[in-house]
């Protein structure tokens, strides 16, 4: 057993050839060896998809330390939206490692912290004057937007919704929807917060042509009547569901939620961390329905696999808080920092707004084929480079969690990296980084028709 981990490789990046390439079962022997290391070493809370160990990653692909290469359709949870160490991001972050670590913004502050903050105000919707915080991960940027909110309006509720994820803080876990495995155990949580239904398609009760105005309409009666619309900082939604199974609210929920948050003087908060900086094809998924949110926050796709969230916003909300109530130690960490102005360099310079568009158009047209001939796909749904099936049990809309594990499990036996997702773990969800070629996402889809057939 070493002390220090192996050599880094010289090569990584989107020179790795682009291809599948399995030499070994997966998870090979190497893997194996070090899953045996890890169980002895690493707490059993936190788990993995896939245990293979990665060597290198770039473009589409993953190589693992027994020199299979994997298709990657996952980016790590919608984080390497720019591919696994993009250029611009090695390079600016590689710079400022060089320069300097760390000062801790709060003691003595750097540029690279500014810029990111002026880019979040130009890139997000909306022409108000608006500030950005930033901190390490996204839950902790959702923790901070409930601390503005509360301190801007006084008021004390939260807001959210069925199926909805906001993290594993404390609050957070209690802004989350499902049990298990984000909550099981881990109580007491915190108090006010209150969960609303979400305009879901697929199974909402009266099918979906209503659904949009129902959800809103039962919303609304909610807030006013269990919670009172005086009693509430903030609503806080996901514009495109994440954890919870890529739901797309019903056209027409959102706006409806945003008009009687700003008609009740309560803060309109979009949780973009998951649909953010591309992802499903324009910058933020809220512009869809031309949504300009009170405070929104970031964090996976932002700083092409560093660690960054922020939440951004009106600034008049935003500077609600006293000097000195907001922070951390390495929130917005100069390294990250000139990692997300790497990232965003990328995806103006690559339009990766138009690569999710495009992603969409292949992948989208694909599994509408698939789910015409196995009935056991009971919605295709997403939008941009954020896409998923449900599947149920053919006939019926009832949840189908095996079918999704088992389709999941023969993906990456051969070499295909998916995610399952969704309350009742029945969604199978598509993450591919935005750079990836055309021809390892048709592969990718050809390896699950093969895996949907002998199912
Ligand atoms: C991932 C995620 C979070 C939590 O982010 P972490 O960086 O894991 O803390 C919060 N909200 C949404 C929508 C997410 O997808």
């Amino acid at each position: 057993m070493s002390l220090s981990p192996e050599p880094v490789p010289p090569v990584g990046g989107p020179q790795l050839p682009q291809e599948r390439r399995l030499v070994t079962e997966i998870p090979g022997p190497r893997s194996r060896e070090l899953s045996e290391r890890r169980a002895a070493a690493v707490a059993r809370g936190v788990s993995s998809v896939l245990p293979v160990f990665v060597r290198r990653a770039g473009g589409g692909v993953l190589e693992d330390v027994d020199g299979n290469s994997l298709i990657d359709l996952g980016s790590g949870i919608a984080v390497t939206s720019v591919g696994n160490s993009a250029e611009a991001v090695v390079r600016r972050s590689a710079e400022q490692l060089a320069a300097f670590t760390h000062t801790c913004f709060m003691v003595t502050p750097y540029e690279g912290y500014v810029a990111v903050a002026e880019q979040l105000a130009r890139l997000t919707p909306g022409a108000h004057t608006k500030r950005s915080a930033l901190f390490n991960s996204g839950a902790e940027a959702v923790e901070n937007a409930v601390k503005i909110a509360r301190a801007a309006t006084g008021r004390q509720a939260v807001v959210v919704f069925d199926h909805g994820y906001h993290g594993r803080t404390n609050l957070t876990m209690a802004l989350t929807a499902k049990n298990m495995p984000y909550k099981h155990s881990f109580g007491p949580f915190a108090p006010e917060v209150y969960r609303m239904p979400m305009a879901y398609p697929y199974r909402w009760p009266t099918g979906p042509d209503n659904c949009g105005e129902e959800a809103a309409a039962q919303v609304i009666d909610q807030i006013d009547k269990q919670v009172g619309a005086g009693n509430v900082a903030a609503v806080v939604v996901e514009p495109i569901l994440g954890e919870g199974g890529f739901i797309v609210p019903a056209r027409g929920f959102l706006p409806r939620v945003a008009e009687f948050c700003r008609a009740n003087g309560i803060v309109f908060v979009a949780d973009e961390i998951q649909t953010g900086f591309c992802r499903t094809g324009q910058w933020f998924a809220c512009e869809d329905e031309d949504l300009v949110p009170d405070l929104i926050t970031t964090a996976k796709g932002i700083a092409g696999g560093l660690p960054l969230a922020a939440v951004t916003g009106r600034a008049e909300i935003m500077d609600a808080a006293h000097a000195g109530g907001l922070g951390g130690t390495y929130g917005g960490n100069p390294v990250a920092c000139a990692a997300a102005l790497g990232a965003i360099e990328t995806m103006e310079r690559l339009d990766l707004n138009a690569a999710a568009r495009r992603i969409e158009k292949i992948m989208k047209g694909r599994l509408l084929e698939l789910a015409e001939r196995h009935p056991v796909i009971g919605e295709v749904r997403g939008r941009g480079a954020m896409l998923a099936m449900e599947l149920v049990h053919p006939g019926t809309r009832d949840p189908n969690p095996e079918a999704a594990g088992a389709l999941a499990r023969a993906a990456h036996a051969e070499g295909v990296v998916v995610l399952t997702a969704g309350t009742y773990g029945n969604v199978l969800r598509f993450l591919p980084p935005l750079v990836i070629p055309e021809q390892l996402l048709l592969e990718g889809m050809d390896v699950l028709a093969g895996a949907l057939a002998r199912l």
